[in-house]
């Protein structure tokens, strides 16, 4: 096995709005995923945030209506015959400009997105291009660099959802050195298919973020649960993942088969979790899982102190 090199991952900033991250560039058009500081089509440092660009275009239609009533307001006044209509004119006119700026502050974010929304819609020719470019990046930059290539496919990743960028995420966070302080994710990369690599970075997860093993990551073990056991970790795996599962009774309650097969094979601070559930619901059977604990029990942990506290 190769060794893992140990890696100091950027931090992902997460954005409320997938698109968000986007910049385009002001000459060209050319959209990219990625942090580079010019455009990687036309060269020019002119990239600018697809949002900063979507509240420029809505500040410049709320202008347009202001000039509109400015232009009524204006002609009122010119069109006033004594003092006193060009007074109430004027006065009706900064009313309503006033009133209309308060308004349009107001609106100002719900009119960037619709800005946003349109300026997404009608680019996305240009932003699968800018995409296909940053992949390109991307492969050239696992070649020399795994972990900035890792970075680049992560972000990637928020836009583009399929099984190629999860699968080549998970091949290059296998070569890593994971740890628990690293920015870490498991649903987002679950796959349909069985891969040997998946599997094996679903063990290590279960060992470092066990708060990540959950349903989806279960229901994905056993669906393969036959070709995983038959990888020379496969076993360990399917133990480290059990262990995982027992910190929640819900997962006991929902996979009481797969906890019952893989229960003799856990650590004993594990199984003395599971114990604890197992002796605080008297009631439940869970198809067998508590004989199967006590039996565990009977042959491994009659005689520790820590479990005889719950008897
Ligand atoms: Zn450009």
């Amino acid at each position: 096995m190769d060794k893992k090199k140990p890696v100091q991952l950027r931090p992902y900033i997460k954005t409320r709005y997938v698109y968000q991250k986007l910049r385009v560039c002001k000459h060209c058009h050319n959209f990219t995923i990625l942090w580079e500081d010019s455009c990687a089509f036309c060269k020019r440092h002119s990239l600018v945030h697809v949002m900063e660009l979507a509240e420029k275009k809505a500040k410049r239609s709320m202008q347009s209506d202001r000039l509109l009533f400015y232009i009524i307001g204006l002609s009122a006044v010119l069109l006033s015959q004594t003092f006193l209509q060009i007074v109430i004119s004027f006065a009706c006119m900064v009313v309503l400009l006033v009133w209309l700026w308060l308004i349009q502050r107001r609106v100002l974010q719900t009119e960037t997105l619709h800005a946003l929304d349109k300026l997404i819609r009608s680019h996305q020719k240009q932003i699968l291009d800018g995409l296909d470019l940053n992949k390109a990046t991307a492969a050239a930059a696992i070649k020399e660099d795994a972990q900035l290539g890792y970075e680049i496919v992560r972000e990637i990743s928020s836009l583009v959802r399929n099984d190629r960028i999860r699968l080549q995420q998970i091949v290059l966070l296998q070569t890593f050195s994971l740890r628990k302080d690293m920015e870490l994710e498991l649903e987002p990369l679950l796959l349909n298919e069985f891969d040997p690599d998946l599997a094996a970075y679903i063990g290590e997860i279960a060992k470092i973020k066990r708060e990540l093993i959950n349903s989806k990551a279960i229901r994905y073990l056993l669906d393969h649960e036959a070709d995983i056991l038959r990888m020379e970790q496969g076993r360990q795996i399917m133990i480290d993942a059990t262990g995982a599962a027992v910190r929640k009774k819900k997962y006991i309650d929902t996979f009481p088969d797969f906890i019952s097969r893989y229960a003799d094979g856990l650590p004993r601070y594990r199984f003395l979790r599971l114990y604890q559930i197992v002796r605080r619901n008297p009631g439940l059977s869970w198809n067998g899982l508590r004989d199967r604990v006590s039996a565990i029990y009977n042959e491994q942990y009659r005689s520790d102190p820590d479990f005889q506290k719950w008897d």
